[in-house]
């Protein structure tokens, strides 16, 4: 078959172009949404007509009506929410993987999809310091990761006293209870919502300023509950601050309750690759079950979630599938026994084409830069007239907020101030923040995890913090952002 034949190439090549256009140009185009609603809602809102198109001029056409409703999450300067970019070999990969179309549930029905799922899989528990014997599943994300080590920790908890969760389900099933921080991921009351827990089973143990788990406070909560088994749910990166659960200390009381332990680590479980900063996990292996992303800080494609279990029959018990028409490999892993879906697109390789683009050395480098980027980002912002910064960060991510510089201000003031800041920076287009509501207090938060973060990007980002505050009437200030070089201190 020659050039053009196949009814790809027009396609294909009209998306290669698109999407160099839109990577190639990330310096230049606005981080932040250009089109409002409406306008997007009438560009691709078109008659669906009973003739179909050449799939060159669909695709040429979306890429056009989607302008200024793509965000720049590929740009160095996107700080909000945990998201990061992709990495050239991920983002490869994972048009190779649409490509190849394998259905990566059964080793059967996708040889090299399984293999490269499971290369992958030992992979990453080498580089994130899981124990070797853990099982494990690549899902959607972090959400569905939960979801699955959850229910491995149901099968077991259950099973210590002889219920079949599997075939009798929760009704008249002993109660388990799950115990965590309040300030836990909303995915973690999903999790236990979907799998028939329950959030009033959910009860919340204290912490300490920084959003930690309290021992006292987790060991007070086993001790009232003895009757009830128990998931402990740990924290290895606070959305707010980064922090870091104590897993030596909570884990070692959650073991002597029989509890079972879950690490929520959507990115901060990442922290473990690096040399710099693995000593923030310490004690995260003695843990149960491991949930983490690949689409955040590994710089994957969406989207890229895995689920980690040191107990492999209590997972594989809670999602092996078998019916008669599948066939199942006896020597290979199949995916079909670790994860909750059926169909299922190969993430494996996305993740071996990112893990081996970047190398035991890269993985610890990117993590150092982000958390380096992110503390030259808070720190210089805190230098800004009525800024103010309410966390450092511990790894990638940091607070700050914006006071009104009235000095008879509420904290309502100084809301109303970091949110009309946070939309100045929007709409500048040249940086990304989000906002939250932490300790009773509007924050902006500083969240880096794109490996394209560069000092340029933290020096455009800081003058475009410094317009925006002028701009919402703060004072006028003569420091000039983004002209000194940032040594980017490694120090904490
Ligand atoms: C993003 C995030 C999640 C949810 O992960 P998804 O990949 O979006 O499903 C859970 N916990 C934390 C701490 C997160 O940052």
């Amino acid at each position: 078959m020659h050039k053009g034949n196949s009814g790809f190439r027009p396609a294909l090549e009209t998306a290669l172009e698109a999407a160099l256009a839109h990577l190639e140009n990330v310096d230049t185009t606005p981080v932040s949404a250009a089109a409002d609603l409406g306008s997007l809602r009438r560009r691709l809102g078109k008659m669906l007509a009973a003739e179909g198109l050449p799939a060159e001029q669909v695709i040429s056409e979306l890429a056009d009506d989607v302008r200024g409703g793509i965000l720049g999450t590929a740009s160095g300067r996107f700080f909000g929410w945990v998201v990061g970019g992709s990495l050239p070999a991920a983002l490869a990969a994972d048009w190779l993987t649409a490509a190849w179309d394998q259905n990566a549930v059964l080793y059967a029905s996708g040889p090299a999809a399984a293999v490269a799922e499971e290369i992958a899989g030992g992979w990453l528990k080498d580089i994130l310091g899981l124990p070797e014997r853990a099982s494990f599943a690549l899902v959607s994300g972090c959400q569905m990761a939960h979801v699955t080590c959850l229910a491995a920790a149901r099968h077991a908890l259950l099973r210590q006293q002889a219920w079949d969760i599997e075939q009798k389900g929760l009704f008249g099933a002993p109660p388990v209870r799950i115990l965590a921080n309040a300030d836990a991921h909303g995915s973690i009351e999903r999790a236990v919502r979907l799998l028939g827990i329950g959030r009033s089973q959910m009860f919340f143990v204290p912490a300490d300023e920084l959003g930690r788990m309290r021992p006292d406070g987790l060991e007070t909560a086993l001790r009232q509950g003895t009757e009830c088994a128990s998931i402990v749910v740990l924290q290895a990166g606070d959305i707010h601050t980064g922090a870091f659960d104590d897993f030596e200390a909570l884990s070692l009381i959650a073991k002597s309750y029989e509890a079972w332990v879950h690490v929520d680590g959507a990115f901060g479980l990442w922290a473990a690759a690096s040399p710099r900063y693995k000593h923030v996990t310490r004690g995260i292996e003695r843990a149960d079950s491991w949930a983490t992303d690949g689409h955040k800080w590994l710089n994957l494609p969406f989207d890229c979630g895995y689920a980690f279990v040191a107990n492999p029959e209590a997972h594989r018990a809670a999602m092996s599938h078998r019916a008669s028409y599948l066939e199942f490999a006896a020597e290979v892993r199949d995916p079909a026994d670790w994860n909750p879906e059926w169909s299922r697109r190969a993430r494996g390789f996305p993740t071996y084409a990112a893990l081996r683009q970047l190398g035991r050395k890269g993985i610890a480098n990117l993590v150092e830069r982000c958390c380096a980027h992110a503390q030259a980002l808070v720190r210089r912002i805190g230098e800004l007239p009525d800024a103010e910064v309410l966390s450092w960060p511990v790894i990638n991510q940091g607070l700050v907020r914006f006071r009104d510089p009235d000095p008879n201000a509420s904290e309502s003031h100084h809301a109303v101030r970091t949110d009309q800041v946070i939309a100045a920076i929007l709409a500048s287009g040249e940086a990304f923040f989000t906002g939250s509501d932490w300790k009773g207090r509007r924050v902006m938060r500083v969240s880096v995890c794109n490996w394209q973060t560069s000092e340029n990007d933290v020096n455009r980002a800081i003058a475009a913090v410094q317009r925006a505050i002028a701009m919402t009437g703060g004072r006028e200030t003569t420091a000039a952002a983004g002209t000194a070089p940032d040594p980017i201190s490694q120090s904490r």
